[in-house]
């Protein structure tokens, strides 16, 4: 391991919908007077952008 990617801990694990990766920019195509790319910056709902989550005792989809 290399530790790029957050490691789960005792209280959070890997969040299922971004895999890990909370935040992510995306390009919008253009570039600015400066010449840098154009970006805006997602941040998964589920997580927050946080890219973990609460650890549950109860499994997925168990309860909403
Ligand atoms: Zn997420």
């Amino acid at each position: 391991m290399t530790g790029s990617t957050p490691a789960p801990t005792g209280n959070a694990r890997i969040c299922s919908n971004c895999d890990g990766f909370g935040s992510v920019a995306i390009t919008l195509g253009g570039r600015d007077r400066h010449g840098h790319l154009r970006t805006i910056t997602a941040h998964c709902p589920a997580c927050n952008g946080l890219g973990t989550v609460p650890a549950r005792r109860t499994r997925e989809g168990a309860r909403a």
